[in-house]
Protein backbone atom coordinates (compact mmCIF):
# COMPACT_ATOMS: atom_id res chain seq x y z
CA UNK A 1 0.00 0.00 0.00
CA UNK A 2 2.88 2.43 0.86
CA UNK A 3 3.92 2.22 -2.59
CA UNK A 4 0.59 3.03 -4.11
CA UNK A 5 0.51 6.09 -1.52
CA UNK A 6 3.89 7.08 -3.12
CA UNK A 7 2.87 6.81 -6.97
CA UNK A 8 -0.05 8.28 -6.62
CA UNK A 9 1.83 11.33 -3.83
CA UNK A 10 4.21 12.28 -6.51
CA UNK A 11 1.97 12.09 -9.63
CA UNK A 12 -0.36 14.32 -8.05
CA UNK A 13 2.43 17.30 -6.70
CA UNK A 14 4.30 16.66 -10.21
CA UNK A 15 2.42 15.56 -12.87
CA UNK A 16 -0.88 16.51 -12.14
CA UNK A 17 -0.24 19.82 -12.18
CA UNK A 18 2.03 19.80 -15.19
CA UNK A 19 -1.28 18.33 -17.01
CA UNK A 20 -2.78 21.70 -15.23
CA UNK A 21 -0.65 23.81 -16.86
CA UNK A 22 -0.53 22.48 -19.90
CA UNK A 23 -4.51 21.92 -20.75
CA UNK A 24 -5.51 25.11 -18.87
CA UNK A 25 -2.40 27.40 -19.42
CA UNK A 26 -1.37 26.24 -22.65
CA UNK A 27 -0.02 29.99 -23.98
CA UNK A 28 2.28 30.12 -20.53
CA UNK A 29 2.29 26.57 -19.19
CA UNK A 30 6.40 26.76 -17.85
CA UNK A 31 5.80 29.86 -15.88
CA UNK A 32 2.80 28.21 -14.72
CA UNK A 33 3.91 24.92 -14.03
CA UNK A 34 6.62 26.56 -12.20
CA UNK A 35 4.37 28.01 -10.40
CA UNK A 36 2.97 25.36 -9.67
CA UNK A 37 6.57 23.42 -8.52
CA UNK A 38 7.12 26.60 -6.53
CA UNK A 39 3.65 26.68 -3.85
CA UNK A 40 5.66 22.96 -2.41
CA UNK A 41 7.63 25.66 -0.13
CA UNK A 42 4.70 25.95 1.40
CA UNK A 43 6.13 22.66 3.49
CA UNK A 44 8.96 24.45 4.86
CA UNK A 45 6.26 24.84 7.85
CA UNK A 46 7.54 20.97 8.81
CA UNK A 47 10.26 22.59 9.60
CA UNK A 48 8.80 23.89 12.56
CA UNK A 49 7.23 20.58 14.08
CA UNK A 50 9.29 18.34 15.55
CA UNK A 51 9.71 15.44 14.21
CA UNK A 52 10.31 17.15 10.93
CA UNK A 53 8.93 14.19 8.97
CA UNK A 54 6.86 11.40 10.52
CA UNK A 55 5.18 9.15 7.87
CA UNK A 56 1.80 8.27 10.05
CA UNK A 57 0.85 11.97 10.44
CA UNK A 58 -1.53 13.97 8.63
CA UNK A 59 -0.05 17.33 7.65
CA UNK A 60 -3.73 18.98 6.93
CA UNK A 61 -4.69 20.46 10.00
CA UNK A 62 -1.14 20.14 11.62
CA UNK A 63 1.24 22.16 10.65
CA UNK A 64 0.56 26.31 9.97
CA UNK A 65 0.31 26.71 6.55
CA UNK A 66 -1.61 22.98 6.05
CA UNK A 67 -4.04 24.19 8.64
CA UNK A 68 -7.67 24.71 7.75
CA UNK A 69 -7.82 28.54 8.33
CA UNK A 70 -4.92 28.77 5.57
CA UNK A 71 -6.84 26.77 3.14
CA UNK A 72 -9.75 29.31 3.62
CA UNK A 73 -7.17 31.69 2.75
CA UNK A 74 -5.87 29.77 -0.09
CA UNK A 75 -9.26 29.78 -1.24
CA UNK A 76 -9.83 33.39 -0.98
CA UNK A 77 -6.74 33.89 -2.70
CA UNK A 78 -8.21 32.37 -5.79
CA UNK A 79 -9.96 35.21 -6.41
CA UNK A 80 -7.16 37.45 -7.07
CA UNK A 81 -5.57 37.42 -10.67
CA UNK A 82 -1.94 38.06 -9.51
CA UNK A 83 -2.72 35.34 -6.56
CA UNK A 84 -5.10 32.42 -8.57
CA UNK A 85 -1.97 30.97 -9.63
CA UNK A 86 -0.42 30.12 -6.42
CA UNK A 87 -3.95 29.54 -4.95
CA UNK A 88 -4.15 26.56 -7.30
CA UNK A 89 -1.22 25.60 -6.86
CA UNK A 90 -1.49 25.17 -3.15
CA UNK A 91 -5.22 24.01 -3.03
CA UNK A 92 -3.49 21.17 -5.53
CA UNK A 93 -0.61 20.58 -2.76
CA UNK A 94 -3.53 20.09 0.49
CA UNK A 95 -5.83 17.95 -1.74
CA UNK A 96 -2.54 15.55 -2.65
CA UNK A 97 -1.26 15.79 1.14
CA UNK A 98 -5.32 15.36 2.25
CA UNK A 99 -5.01 11.98 0.31
CA UNK A 100 -1.94 10.79 2.08
CA UNK A 101 -3.98 11.50 4.97
CA UNK A 102 -6.30 8.81 3.86
CA UNK A 103 -3.35 6.11 3.57
CA UNK A 104 -2.22 6.77 6.65
CA UNK A 105 -5.43 5.43 8.41
CA UNK A 106 -4.38 2.03 5.90
CA UNK A 107 -0.93 1.83 6.48
CA UNK A 108 -0.45 3.20 10.57
CA UNK A 109 -2.59 1.20 12.49
ZN1 LIG B 1 2.51 19.55 2.22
Amino acid sequence: MVIVQQVIHYFLHFIFPLGIALFFFRKKWKKTYLVFLLTMLVDIDHLLANPVFSACRCSIGFHALHSYPAIVIYIFMLGHPKLMLIAIGLLMHMATDYIDCLFINFNCK
